[in-house]
């Protein structure tokens, strides 16, 4: 492409990025197509020949939008946030241009320098112990299994890495987490080689919280059967309710029984950047890893996961390797990153969390989820005051797990549970707003989850009023 149509093109896409932030309420937030209808409308090979931007953006534009769910929609409730801001998209044209592959300190050394300060100023701005050190990840899927590896690595003395599992080790190596912890770690345990049998899943009490008294007594009755409890995976903000585990406790009996402790804070851990969240990591100081998301809510776009380790020598026996093409003279002065988790090629995610960070300043930021947590418990406290409609779980961050619950006669859970599928399905199907559902101890439950960059209580009280006339009109 030559400059003058790089230009053209940039200033152009520039123009409609800022127009769509501006425009974003025209349109439905959840995508309102069917299977097939967008694969339908593209060609099954490959063009031959060199075709037009324009032609290229007109497609995107008719073809491919529709096809989008806005998760930058400020009515956007689903899931969890997965949010971006200016600043974040601006550093994202800056990393795709320089295009750098940030696997050692040599292939980019302001990349591995400026994630080292980052992940510091970060580490600081949560309240993380000294001893954590940070690192960039994908994902906290991923994060959460190098946690695992690291784990099963230093309870084997390294062993497993050189001479693979044995059948007696696949079967004696155990793992522990709530039965309210995300899918993230059962996926990990399988491909760590623990296997899923070695995953116990410990019962959470009425918050969704582990008990720790339960765990103790699996760690025990597996001891007695001779198995080796090597990791426990604790969640501070589980995915359905945001139920926080009691990390002083856990940690107590990792410590006891010499297991590994990793806290999964994928959402949460943002929370903890208002000093006065910081009690959800009470007993942090206890952990040995510690994972959470700028992705979701810390206003930096997808990917950026923040992996902290207390025993980076640990991490990095895990995961080095040295072959000759990637030696370099400086390998003893500098970190490199390779060595810190799976993949070798890495990209500059640091820019973009250091332009967030810069353009809010921690005050900017604290504001901004300070207000999704006011909204939550406004939220909230219109629910409880509404006739025939209840809340469901605690709510300690920006998520409101709610239902409603007719109060004409008597509903068994079964009815509650599609009187609820099909309020969440015609509220979709509006595309005013987007929720998502989870099941808490059983009872089906809408989830109201707050933390778009730019949702404001206007979008939140217009979010009570379409569910409160969807639910009238049900009857
Ligand atoms: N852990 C928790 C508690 C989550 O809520 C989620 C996603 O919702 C994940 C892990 C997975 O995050 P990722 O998509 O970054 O792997």
């Amino acid at each position: 492409m030559d400059k003058k149509t790089f230009l053209k093109y940039g200033h152009e896409f520039v123009d409609w990025i800022a127009d769509y932030f501006e425009n974003i309420e025209d349109f439905p937030v959840l995508a309102q197509v069917e299977p097939g209808d967008v694969s339908s409308q593209l060609p099954v090979s490959p063009p031959d020949n060199s075709e037009s931007m324009e032609a290229i953006f007109n497609d995107f534009k008719q073809i491919i939008l529709p096809g989008i769910t806005h998760w930058q929609h400020p009515s956007f409730f689903a899931y969890f946030p997965a949010n971006n801001s200016e600043p974040s998209v601006l550093a994202e044209f800056l990393i795709a241009a320089l295009g750098a592959q940030c696997m050692v300190w040599q292939t980019s050394p302001s990349a591995t320098e400026l994630e080292e300060v980052v992940m510091e100023w970060l580490r600081k701005m949560l309240g993380l112990p000294e001893k954590f050190k940070g690192v960039i990840q994908d994902t906290a899927s991923t994060s959460t299994l190098c946690a695992l590896l690291c784990a099963r690595e230093k309870s084997t003395n390294f062993r497993i890495n050189d001479t693979g599992f044995s059948g007696e080790e696949v079967q004696n190596l155990t793992v522990y987490t709530s039965e309210e912890s995300h899918s993230s770690v059962e996926k990990g345990v399988k491909i760590a080689g623990f296997g899923r049998r070695s995953l116990r899943l410990i019962p959470a009490d009425e918050t969704f919280a582990m008990i720790p008294e339960e765990l103790e007594k699996a760690i025990l009755a597996d001891q007695r059967e001779g198995r080796i409890p090597c990791c426990v995976v604790a969640t501070v903000g589980t995915t359905s309710s945001t139920g926080i585990d009691p990390l002083d406790s856990i940690g107590r009996i990792c410590e006891k029984h010499g297991l590994w402790l990793h806290v999964d804070a994928a959402l949460a851990g943002t929370a903890a950047v208002l000093p006065k969240m910081r009690y959800i990591l009470d007993g942090i100081e206890l952990a040995d890893s510690f994972v959470f998301n700028p992705h979701k809510w810390l206003f930096t776009n997808f990917d950026c996961s923040a992996f902290y380790c207390r025993d980076t020598k640990a991490l990095t026996s895990t995961f080095e390797i040295l072959p000759e093409y990637l030696k370099t003279g400086l390998d003893r002065r500098v970190n490199n990153f390779r060595d810190w988790g799976i993949p070798l090629g890495r990209r500059f995610r640091a820019l973009k969390l250091w332009f967030v960070i810069r353009h809010y300043g921690v005050k900017g930021l604290q504001e901004k989820i300070q207000s999704h947590l006011d909204l939550a418990g406004e939220f909230e406290s219109w629910v409880i005051k509404e006739p025939g409609f209840e809340v469901l779980a605690p709510v300690v961050l920006n998520l409101v797990c709610f239902r409603y619950h007719p109060t004409d006669r008597t509903y068994s859970e079964d009815e509650l549970e599609k009187i609820n599928k099909d309020l969440m399905d015609s509220i979709n199907r509006s595309g005013k707003m987007f929720i998502t559902h989870t099941k808490l101890k059983g009872k089906f439950s809408l989830r109201l989850s707050i933390g778009q960059t730019n949702t404001e209580r206007e979008h939140v009280a217009k979010a009570w009023e379409h569910i409160k006339s969807m639910a009238g009109e049900r009857g």
